[in-house]
């Protein structure tokens, strides 16, 4: 405990609240005192500002005023909240004794408070703080040796229990973090002093928690391991590295701290081996859009489109398979299996559907009564999940030919019609919110507790009828018996009335316009009253306490029931998918084929169904089988190439992650790493040099792919001047060609890259196709061999409402630059073209097209006319100008 200097005159309620705090610099204090948890110091300033609430003063500290703030403990969850959303950690002070023992020990004694708890971003349990669609990892992050040594990562959802660990590399750090993506992580200090280990940090959204590196050792971690999940030997788990070890120890190191030494059940943890899942950096993610829009929302992101499932623990793992789309064929082939069994069969489907609709979020029931923060309705739900378990077992023993996947799934929900039982017999049919608030054991259930019961009630009876007694023997018609919290129950009546109080009626107290009187009667029924309430209520937490060890005891079985309900709920969500929007099954195979017949962007094309003005979605193929590994994408701005190339990455990451896709025909080899980069322009909005970024991204592309990587570039080399931008690009393709051999999509407004085809036998091109009608661009959306003829970029402009003098001037001076022989000789093209001028308006306005007027007059048949035709047309005229 660290020594503390107090200043002469500190109440003791101050030193209990500075020693607390000293053992917790880094948190927020939230110190109980009463009804409320206060705030003192920093901490109220602090808190006051990011709460929005009111900062007061609580007498004085070292002759200074003290600055205090405080939230009722029954909102507490709310402000709590808040706090953690900012970057706030939290300890939970809590009196842990009767403030009437303190009093016993002397008038000046302060309650005992201790910290029970420290609520953090990546450890919380509270369904009001959670969200139940999405995990809240906890990670640890360690480096075992020195600078150069392996990586290894950690994490756990402390709500669910869910356990995972996987070595990785200094390169593959950022992908594994990104696709774990921890609400909070656990470092040693010595990483986060490095300059390149911050940046990748920084590109994360994760509250950073760094520890002495001591925290870190791989033998305290073993131990930690082995106690965490009550073995002697972790032979059975699988082998585990050392710098495993050490991240595993600090995640549980961390756990045991913020939980005061409360451990939660945790799942086995499942070893992630590497290469075991689709490699996507965080770059990519936020590309391709998976899980949140480049601009941070849900809304738009490929995740929110295919979410059909039921339950938050089958959204959780929707997630979790979009972030780690699979690389082993037979796996893929495992989950594919049995989403086209419920495609096939709508009946099983929907039966399936419908009980999932009834099924609660078992894991975090299990996790909160596992902590010990477990409440009557965390066992309600677990009642319920299992009795739906049941049924859905029972339905599924009806198929004949389940495929494995079900089949497992179907023997996961397992059996457990004896706690059901047990927890339906004892259960009450409404149930409080706290096992605290009492009364949520079923009447009948227990015999003595009914007993006690009953004698509560009717001393409330007997109550009721002293009353009527005392009413009639004084003759005081308004006389009322009432309890507080002070007197206990005690009798009023008004003061003109004192007078006809006998006595037998002890005064008590005078209000100002009421009396209020005990008597000895009242006294011994009130203290039966209380009696048999305590003793109910201690009765009922007896039982809540066994009710919660034999749901412990079933711990393991119902852990794999909720992940077996999980997991038909994603399959069955997934099928209900590719029903309703026309998906095919992917062929998933260890070839170097990429196949797409008729792909689809599956947002954009939602999208587009959602607006409802009619406009389809154009299918395209796709081929990167051998001779044609590279497409050069070309076309104007708004053809859709960006649209084109995701939707291929979009159709690779779903069928691996075991969906269904968005197309008529795919036949794909595992994508083992996958890429996708946006040229610089689009990224503006990240305020970074935004040049810089693209080329530190491509380098890492280029590093990395094999030749099982996808590599979607868009307009690489755009961020910079136009010859360095060609040369660049020019020079990634060959690399890509020559060194990768991966499979890649790339888009380019450099139409010079197209002649790169008769050199490199995999390139080929292709083009977005558009039309000119009328003089305006139709763009077809449809991709076809061959290579834009020009960029139209003078027409998209018009699309844009550019002023047509603009766009006139515009088109002379292309017409001119095409004319140059474009080695850049600038100052010979300025000479030709003399500078536009708004005041010499006269050969642009020649050239202009018609203005509004003058294209009505021209469309008018005036000699058709009817005198009031003419006059409305010459009305509509006027309107126009
Ligand atoms: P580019 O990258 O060529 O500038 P985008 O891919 O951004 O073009 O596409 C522009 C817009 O065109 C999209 O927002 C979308 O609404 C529409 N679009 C793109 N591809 C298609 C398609 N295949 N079918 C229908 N509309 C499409």
């Amino acid at each position: 405990k660290p020594e503390l200097n107090l200043p002469p005159g500190t109440s003791p309620l101050m030193a209990q609240y500075l020693s607390i705090k000293a053992a917790y610099p880094d948190c927020v204090l939230f110190y109980r005192m009463g009804d409320f948890y206060e705030l003192f110091f920093e901490d109220a300033v602090k808190a006051a500002r990011a709460l929005d609430i009111a900062l007061t003063k609580h007498g004085e500290h070292d002759g200074e005023p003290i600055p205090m703030c405080g939230v009722p403990v029954h909102a507490a969850d709310a402000y709590l909240s808040r706090l953690i959303r900012q970057g706030f950690k939290v300890g939970v002070c809590e009196q842990v004794e009767d403030p009437a023992e303190a009093k016993k020990r002397g008038s000046k004694s302060v309650v005992r408070r201790e910290v029970v708890r420290v609520v953090t971003p990546g450890t919380i349990t509270e369904d009001s703080l959670l969200d139940a669609r999405r995990n809240n990892y906890l990670a640890a992050l360690a480096q075992s040796g020195g600078s150069d040594g392996q990586f290894a990562l950690a994490w756990l959802d402390l709500s669910t229990g869910e356990f995972g660990l996987t070595e990785t590399t200094q390169a593959g750090l950022a992908a594994d973090l990104a696709r774990v993506s921890p609400r909070e992580l656990v470092l040693p200090e010595g990483l986060l002093a490095r300059a390149e280990m911050r940046a990748m940090f920084e590109q994360l959204d994760t509250a950073l928690s760094p520890l002495p590196s001591a925290r870190f050792d791989s033998q305290a971690g073993e131990r930690r391991l082995k106690a965490a999940l009550g073995v002697s030997a972790l032979d059975a788990f699988g082998h585990f590295s050392r710098a495993e070890f050490c991240a595993a120890g600090a995640l549980l190191d961390y756990v045991d701290l913020t939980q005061c030494g409360r451990l939660p059940r945790l799942d086995p943890p499942v070893k992630q081996p590497p290469l075991s899942v689709m490699a996507i950096d965080p770059a990519t993610r936020r590309n391709l859009e998976l899980v949140e829009t480049t601009s941070g929302q849900r809304d738009g992101a490929l995740l929110d489109c295919i979410d059909a499932t039921l339950t938050g623990a089958g959204a959780r793992l929707l997630a979790q398979r979009l972030q780690a789309p699979l690389t082993d064929p037979q796996a893929i082939a495992a989950r594919h299996d049995a989403v086209a069994y419920l495609v096939d069969t709508t009946r099983l489907r929907a039966d399936i559907r419908a009980a999932l609709g009834k099924v609660p979020d078992l894991a975090r029931a299990l996790s909160r009564v596992s902590l010990g923060r477990g409440g009557p309705r965390d066992l309600s739900s677990l009642r319920d999940g299992l009795s739906q378990a049941g049924a859905l077992r029972q339905r599924l023993a009806g198929e004949s030919a389940l495929p494995p996947e079900l089949i497992s799934l179907r023997d996961a929900l397992g059996d457990h019609a004896v706690l059901v039982q047990s927890l339906s017999e004892a259960l009450a049919e409404e149930l409080p919110l706290m096992q605290r608030d009492g009364n949520f054991v079923r009447a009948g259930y227990h015999a003595p507790l009914d007993e006690l019961r009953v004698l509560r009630d009717e001393s409330r009876r007997h109550i009721a009828a002293l009353q009527d007694r005392y009413a009639a023997d004084t003759g005081i018609s308004g006389l009322k018996i009432r309890h507080n919290n002070v007197l206990g129950y005690y009798i009023e009546i008004t003061p003109a009335h004192a007078p006809k109080m006998g006595q037998q009626y002890i005064h008590r107290q005078t209000m100002a316009n009421a009396m209020r009187y005990a008597t000895p009667e009242l006294g011994e029924l009130e203290s039966r009253i209380s009696q048999a309430g305590d003793r109910a209520l201690a009765m009922e937490l007896e039982i809540f306490d066994r009710m919660c060890s034999e749901v412990l005891g079933n711990a393991q079985s119902i852990t794999r029931a909720a992940a077996a309900l999980a997991a038909l709920d994603v399959a069955s969500a997934l099928a209900e998918l590719a029903v309703q929007r026309r998906w095919v099954r992917p062929q998933i195979d260890d070839s170097l084929r990429f196949c797409i017949t008729g792909g689809r962007h599956p947002v954009v094309e939602s999208a587009l169904e959602r607006a409802g003005q009619g406009e389809r979605f154009v299918a395209n193929d796709c081929d990167l089988s051998e001779g044609q590994k590279l497409w050069l994408l070309t076309g104007p701005n708004m053809a859709g190439k960006s649209t084109f190339l995701r939707q291929n990455a979009l159709i690779a990451v779903l069928a691996q992650m075991g969906s269904f896709v968005p197309a008529m025909k795919a036949e794909l080899g595992v994508v083992d790493r996958l890429f996708s980069r946006v040229g610089a322009a689009d990224d503006l909005a990240r305020g970074r040099s935004t040049f810089m970024v693209e080329m530190v991204e491509t380098a890492a592309i280029l590093h990395q792919s094999g030749s099982r990587a996808l590599v979607i570039l868009d307009e690489i080399g755009r961020g910079t001047a136009t010859f360095d931008g060609l040369s660049i690009a020019w020079a990634v393709v060959e690399y890509l060609h020559e060194k990768n051999r991966c499979r890649g999509l790339f888009a380019t407004h450099y139409h010079e890259l197209t002649a790169l085809s008769e050199k490199l036998p995999q390139l080929s091109n292709h083009t977005l196709k558009v039309k000119e009608w009328e003089g305006e661009l139709v763009f077809l959306h449809e991709v076809g061999p061959g290579a834009a003829d020009r960029s139209y970029g003078i027409q998209v402009a018009k699309l844009a409402g550019l002023p047509d003098g603009v766009l006139q001037r515009a088109s002379e001076v292309l017409h001119a630059l095409e004319q140059s022989d474009q080695t850049g000789r600038s100052a010979k093209l300025v000479d030709d073209l003399p500078l536009f001028s708004l005041a010499a308006p006269a050969k642009a306005v020649a050239a202009a097209p018609p203005s509004e007027v003058e294209g009505a007059l021209k469309k008018a048949d005036i000699d058709a006319l009817s005198p009031k035709q003419a006059l409305d047309l010459l009305y509509q005229l006027k309107a126009l100008i």
